[in-house]
């Protein structure tokens, strides 16, 4: 199974599907993630606040697959984006990781009431001048928040990680992400099963003209979109169901379908709304 590849704006790779973790309880994960690997998963998401960084770097370490095969994100939780925590924060992550950098870190939200996610990311800068993550990028930035960091650092971040699935499209930034040369990460790509996704007669359509099942139609959805996507499961055989998605195509007709199931409103979304949020 050869899962292809995207470049960054900054040169580097990223495999375009991979394994996220969020809610998957610390003492499961390293479990979890030796299973993902061994099924084929190479790319793994995680963040500090998920509390299993642990788990998935004991994963990494029981595997044997040489590092420069494994592509590792974490993120920098919003109560350390001011002065230098930014540093011991990934000294941290990377402690519990067992690595000596990982391949992205994100500024996980941008708590704009606090205004201090142009340092955040500042130091992101910093931190991947010193060598201790390959990429940097943001995570669930709207477009005010993605002019500031570029005006203000002259860095372009290579990813913004947003909700992102056929309810809520987030266009404005996706549109202001592509212009720039950021790459889409979509999370709850399967709307966190938060919504009858799976029966909505436009992926269930395309994915019974494919003979494929309807997660497996939407994370296609995706991948033709050029968006990068990291399913949550710990099931086995919905680990593979989800890797097995490079060989059938969408139609033009069935993307224009997905795409017009955004009730466009905002009123699609299942998570936080990134203002909310401090
Ligand atoms: P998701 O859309 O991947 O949904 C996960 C749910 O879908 C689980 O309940 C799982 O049982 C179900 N599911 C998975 N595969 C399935 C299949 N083949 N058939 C039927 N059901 C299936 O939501 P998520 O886990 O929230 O998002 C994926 C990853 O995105 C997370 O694990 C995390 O790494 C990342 N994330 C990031 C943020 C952020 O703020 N940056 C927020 C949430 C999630």
């Amino acid at each position: 199974m050869t899962i292809p590849a995207l470049e960054l704006n900054d040169g580097h790779s990223i495999p375009q599907l991979g394994y996220g973790v969020f809610k998957v309880p610390a003492d499961e994960t390293e479990r979890a993630v030796s299973q993902a690997l061994e099924i084929g998963y190479r790319h793994i998401d995680t963040a500090a606040i998920y509390g299993n960084e642990e788990g998935v770097g004991a994963a990494i370490a029981a595997s044997g697959i040489p590092r420069d095969e494994l592509f590792i994100t974490t993120k920098l939780w919003n109560d350390r984006h001011h002065g230098d925590e930014p540093n011991a924060a990934i000294a941290e992550s990377l402690e519990k990781l067992g690595l000596e950098n990982v391949d992205l870190y994100l500024v996980h939200w941008p708590t704009p009431a606090k205004d201090d996610y142009v340092h955040a990311f500042a130091k992101l800068i910093e931190l991947r001048d010193a060598g201790l993550t390959r990429s940097i990028g943001v995570s669930n930035f709207l477009v005010p928040h993605l002019e500031r960091v570029v005006a203000e650092t002259g860095v372009t971040p290579a990813v913004n990680q947003i909700e992102l699935h056929p309810a809520y499209q987030q266009r404005d930034v996706v549109d202001w992400a592509t212009e720039h040369g950021i790459r889409i990460e979509s999370w709850g790509p399967l709307g966190q099963g938060k919504y009858d996704l799976f029966g909505t007669p436009a992926i269930a359509e395309a994915a019974a003209a494919h003979d494929v099942t309807p997660a497996q139609a939407v994370l296609r959805w995706h991948l033709q979109k050029g968006f990068i996507v990291f399913p949550k499961s710990v099931r086995a055989e919905r680990l593979r169901e989800n890797l097995d998605v490079f060989g059938f195509e969408l139609t033009d007709a069935e993307m224009a379908k997905i795409d017009a199931l955004d009730p466009l409103d905002g009123s699609g979304r299942v998570g936080s709304h990134p203002d909310d949020v401090n």
